[in-house]
């Protein structure tokens, strides 16, 4: 019989010294710990630990092509994972870390390739939560951690949703509540100029942008239109943040008027109806009243507040499952701000299954 998964509670803002401890040691004797971080919860080992390392890619059914991202107690850390650093990374670093954004940087020779799937370049953090850093400064060294769900599923924003997903797979589970962004970090390639997107996150592009005063590249695959084959973004050819249920996105050319976009959504989830499927509609607050009657109705939030939308869209998208929803259809948001983040994923999410309200 397989142990239990230890549950360590934690107050977020104050955690208990020994909890840390506890887990720290876990992650040193070569232990899968699942913690907190600002973005969604991580699924941690020590990183210089092969046999940990691959245990990640085991119990998550990842594939061993998509690496992990490394993550840091303190910037001062940089030079064990990484070499050549371009000097203009430390704009970013010096205004954006500790914080939910991952560079991707030349890789340091000690760097187990287990860890970067075999490429040259490393993508590394420093976490902003309390909790990671405390943990991740107890170990002493780096831990390797992809987000702590099954390859495929809706990343988790609450320890529960790391329950459900590894319950007896895994050493612990650090608890500590709700995850503040809801959504992963941000991914910026700063080995070539101008840097590419990779994965748009909780960092809003712009402010990148302004930072380094240049205008970052944004290849398709990093707005989710479609899955990428190639070597420079790896892990994002695969199926993402997908629901048990099916689901279609419905996005519109123009967010300024919602009465196409509505009617649109409102035709799809009439027709399923009539069928006898169980239908959730994933909508925002200006539009959540129109669908009264319609099955289950779940509003991001406000089309004004996109950190609120994106907060809230990992969370609704397991809920629809725990409530049995078997066909999701959702409305797309404006790709500004934190919006380019939310329809990277329910592109993903929906398995590129898009149409447009005309
Ligand atoms: P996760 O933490 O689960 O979101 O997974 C980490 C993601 O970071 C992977 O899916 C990759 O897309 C990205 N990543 C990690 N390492 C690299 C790297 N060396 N080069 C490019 N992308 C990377
Ligand atoms: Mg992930």
């Amino acid at each position: 019989m397989r142990p239990k998964t230890l549950i360590l509670k934690v107050d977020p803002q104050n955690p208990s010294i020994n909890v840390i401890r506890e887990a720290a040691r876990i992650l040193a004797e070569g232990g899968l710990v699942a913690f907190p971080t600002e973005t969604v919860y991580g699924l941690g080992a020590a990183a210089d630990i092969r046999e940990a390392v691959l245990k990640i890619f085991k119990v998550k059914n990842r594939p061993p092509d998509n690496p992990l991202i490394l993550h840091l107690a303190d910037p001062e850390w940089l030079p064990r994972v990484s070499r050549n650093i371009p000097s203009y990374a430390y704009k970013l670093i010096e205004k954006f870390w500790p914080g939910p954004l991952t560079l991707i940087l030349p890789k340091a020779e000690q760097v187990l390739s287990e860890v970067t799937a075999g490429l040259p370049k490393v993508a590394v953090r420093v976490p902003a939560h309390r909790v990671a850093q405390l943990l991740i400064k107890e170990l002493g060294k780096p831990v390797a951690a992809p987000s702590a769900n099954r390859s495929g599923r809706p990343s988790p924003t609450h320890a529960r949703h790391v329950i459900e997903d590894f319950n007896g797979q895994i050493d612990a589970i650090i608890d500590a509540g709700e995850t503040l962004h809801g959504v992963e970090s941000t991914i910026l390639d700063i080995t070539l100029w101008p840097p590419v997107l990779l994965r748009p996150g909780a960092i809003p592009i712009e402010e990148i942008e302004m930072t380094l005063g240049v205008k970052v590249t944004v290849p398709e695959f990093a707005r989710g239109i479609r899955e990428s084959e190639e070597a420079i973004a790896p892990g994002t050819k695969y199926r993402h943040y997908a629901p048990m249920a099916e689901m279609i996105l419905v996005e519109a050319e123009d967010y300024k008027n919602l009465d196409k976009l509505v009617e649109k959504v409102k035709e799809i989830a009439l027709k399923k109806i009539s069928r006898g499927v169980k239908v959730g509609i994933l909508c925002s607050d200006e539009t959540a009243h129109r669908y009264e009657g319609l099955g289950l109705v779940v509003s991001l939030g406000p089309r004004s507040d996109s950190f609120i939308i994106a907060r809230n869209l990992f969370k609704a998208l397991r809920s629809m499952d725990e409530l049995g929803v078997e066909f999701i259809v959702a409305e797309g948001f404006e790709e500004k701000g934190l919006g380019l983040t939310v329809m990277n994923r329910l592109r993903k999410a929906s398995g590129h299954n898009v149409v447009n309200a005309v």
